[in-house]
């Protein structure tokens, strides 16, 4: 049984989710591929799909098969391409549920043709090479043999490849050179694909940034994840964070706040005590200059976050029991934004969505339809 709660409540925004589907869709001018992994960036991971594809997505994009497979669970038909697993990952599943699989190697390559005899249907793939991030794809080295394996899968009927990928390492920089040694990359190893055999793939590469940015890393398909969710482009954000002021007082000047007597009041002023933390994600270590909003205006937090509480120094104004105050919304009010929290805890707005505690209520605002 769930409390009714005026409690801290995360409100996600899916109209905003929808709108920035079909901004992206427009920007990049080819079919796009949702990216909700991490539970659709903290955002929920079947509502984002759903809204997504409402949108005009055409592909979802996870990390892990159980990502997929909960996305399967839920009703969802769309294609579904899952990109970190191990090489003995369960892919009699992933062939069952027809979820698309990236590959990295000849040994994921040689385990998913196992699984597809076992089966006796075809495994959907996608050619996964690296390019110079060095991180998840097949190493360039190692991508002639992936192909030749993959041909002669194919030509056995266990695989079908659907297509080629790979990732930038430094499309935040879209002058980087290393985004154009990238695409050239790509283009070799595309075309080395195609001498093989394996013709008429999508091919794809650009995430958010590359997508606005490096207009010929576009290819057949878009990966955009950030983007969805108003980071590093799109239309707006669609979280906001929202506690009420359970508890105030008020203290003299130089009164030292919370564990370690870590902060002093500069003033004579009320103390606003907010029940959400560490254990909600809120960031530990914050740089000065973190605040909410209250009252419409922005009051700093006072002393070290707690596990499950913050205290905020309501100033002048003051703060009643009740008061609702903004940790951090679209922006539109003058309430911190996801890059205003970034900053204060020299992270990325990534990091602070993909964080938010399970505790925190969510409260769906639908999209139109
Ligand atoms: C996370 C990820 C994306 C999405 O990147 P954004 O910058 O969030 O759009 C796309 N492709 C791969 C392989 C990823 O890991």
């Amino acid at each position: 049984m769930a409390v009714s709660h005026s409690g801290p409540t995360l409100t996600v925004d899916l109209a905003a989710v929808g709108d920035n589907v079909r901004a992206f869709r427009a920007i990049g001018g080819v079919p796009l591929l949702a990216v909700v992994k991490a539970d659709g960036f903290g955002h929920g991971l079947v509502r984002v799909a759903r809204t997504a594809l409402a949108a005009g997505a055409s592909y979802l994009g996870v990390t892990t098969l159980d990502e997929a497979v909960a996305l399967r669970v839920a009703g969802i038909a769309a294609p579904v391409l899952s990109w970190l697993n191990a090489p003995d990952t369960d892919w009699d599943t992933a062939i069952r549920l027809s979820i698309d699989i990236a590959v990295p190697s000849v040994a994921h390559l040689r385990q998913i043709c196992d699984a597809a005899i076992r089966s006796g249907r075809r495994a959907r793939i996608h050619l996964y090479i690296d390019t110079g991030l060095n991180r998840d794809g097949a190493p360039a080295a190692e991508w002639p043999e992936l192909v030749a394996d993959a041909c002669f899968a194919e030509r056995e009927r266990l695989i079908e490849v659907v297509g080629m990928m790979s990732h930038f390492a430094c499309a935040d920089t879209p002058g980087h050179p290393a985004n154009a040694r990238a695409v050239a990359s790509f283009r070799d190893a595309v075309t080395l694909a195609e001498a093989a055999g394996l013709t008429n793939r999508i091919r794809h590469l650009a995430a958010t940034v590359a997508t606005q940015a490096i207009p010929d890393s576009r290819f057949d398909l878009v990966r955009v994840g950030a983007g969805l969710f108003g980071i590093g482009g799109g239309v707006r954000s669609a979280l906001t964070l929202t506690a009420p002021v359970v508890l105030t007082r008020y203290v003299a000047r130089g009164t030292a706040v919370g564990y370690g007597h870590a902060d002093l009041t500069s003033g004579a002023t009320t103390l606003a005590l907010i029940p959400v933390g560490y254990a909600d994600g809120i960031p530990y270590r914050l740089e000065p200059g973190a605040s909410v909003q209250l009252s419409g205006r922005r009051r700093p937090i006072i002393g070290v976050v707690s596990m499950d509480q913050i205290v905020v120094d309501a100033g002048p104004a003051g703060a009643r029991v009740g008061d609702v105050a903004t940790v951090f919304g679209p922006g539109r009010h003058g309430e911190p934004t996801l890059s205003d929290w970034a900053v204060w805890a020299r992270t990325l707005p990534q990091d602070i969505v993909t964080r938010i505690g399970p505790r925190i209520a969510r409260e769906i605002v639908e999209a139109a339809r």
